[in-house]
């Protein structure tokens, strides 16, 4: 009787770990092209970029808008008068501008919300701006559940949100805090301090010290004054020129750095990845208790494969 030799087990099929194969050896592949190809899709469609401004009237939303985009982007609210009774609800306004730059073309959306927290019994009234932002994702998630979807849903979405803290205040109100508990589970939060040159140094550092996240003390102005030979954006006072883009003066410039230069694209993604996702995930949830066609949404949702993010196309 032979003997009955076991046959090798064949090796259960693993992933081949990636050789790193140094480029040199096979010459230019061109794979750091991607770059280039990436710049040439960004240079040809544009991205969108919405920022919303929330505060008291009078804290210099509009101007610093101004300020950060060196034109008028921000329009002050002129159907608003400050002798007339304050209105009930706050009205918000989005006013859109193409700027362009090296290029790029960036539709910058500013949302302003004169009014938040003027009036004399402030319960709940931070609702108005989350059913904004809240609609904006509903927006989005019906152009992306739709069957001929288009390949490039225009976001409306809030990426961020610029929220003005009085300078004269020694800390935070209670309407501050419940605003950002509120707000920051649907938006990206940037609190700023206002008018920064209203305070004392001491007060400045004092305030700061007090809060977790510091916020940037910044000074908005959209008037040019001559210094040292140069064209400067700044505020004329007795005392001298507050000049918004030095960081001795004030944090404008760093809060312009982290908006537009280091953190726009995770801005986006975050608005995408994480605040929409919650809401789409809950949206597409709550309606799936419902019988088909009677839904939220009004359709039966066929599945929605995950989108990349719009602008990391
Ligand atoms: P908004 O109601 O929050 O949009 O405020 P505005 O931008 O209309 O500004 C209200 C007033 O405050 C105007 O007279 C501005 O010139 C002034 N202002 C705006 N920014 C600053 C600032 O950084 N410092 C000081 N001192 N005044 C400012
Ligand atoms: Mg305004």
């Amino acid at each position: 009787m032979s003997e009955l030799v076991p046959e090798p087990r064949p090796k259960p099929a693993v992933p081949m770990k990636p050789v790193s194969i140094n480029s040199n050896l096979l010459g230019y592949i061109g794979i750091d092209t991607i770059i280039e190809q990436m710049r040439k899709k960004t240079m040809k469609t544009g991205f969108d970029f919405n920022i919303m401004v929330v505060g008291q009237s009078g804290l210099g939303k509009s101007t610093l808008v101004n300020t950060l985009f060196k034109s008028q982007v921000s329009r002050k609210a002129s159907s608003w008068n400050r002798e007339e009774k304050i209105p009930k609800t706050v009205e918000i306004k989005a006013i859109g501008h193409v700027i362009e730059e090296g290029g790029v073309k960036m539709k910058l959306t500013v949302i302003d919300t004169p009014g938040f927290g003027d009036q004399i019994n402030n319960e709940n009234c931070w609702e108005p701006i989350e059913k904004y932002i809240n609609e904006q994702y509903e927006k989005f998630l019906k152009e992306e559940v739709n069957i001929a979807r288009k390949k490039r849903i225009p976001d409306t979405r809030v990426h961020c949100c610029l929220y003005f803290i009085s300078p004269t205040g020694h800390s935070l109100r209670p309407l501050d805090l419940e605003f950002m508990k509120h707000l920051s589970k649907v938006v990206n939060i940037i609190p700023v301090i206002a008018k920064a040159d209203t305070m004392t140094l001491e007060e400045k550092s004092e305030f700061k010290q007090r809060q977790e996240s510091m916020p940037f003390a910044v000074v908005g102005s959209d008037k040019e004054y001559q210094v040292n030979g140069k064209r400067v954006l700044g505020r004329k006072t007795p005392w001298g020129i507050i000049e918004v883009e030095n960081l001795n003066h004030c944090e404008f410039a760093l809060l312009r750095d982290f908006v537009i230069r280091t953190h726009l694209q995770d801005l986006k993604e975050v608005t995408h990845n994480i605040h929409y996702e919650t809401y789409r995930a809950k949206r597409l949830n709550d309606n799936g208790g419902l019988p088909p066609g009677e839904g939220l949404l009004g359709t039966v949702l066929p599945p929605v494969p995950a989108t990349p993010c719009p602008t990391a196309e």
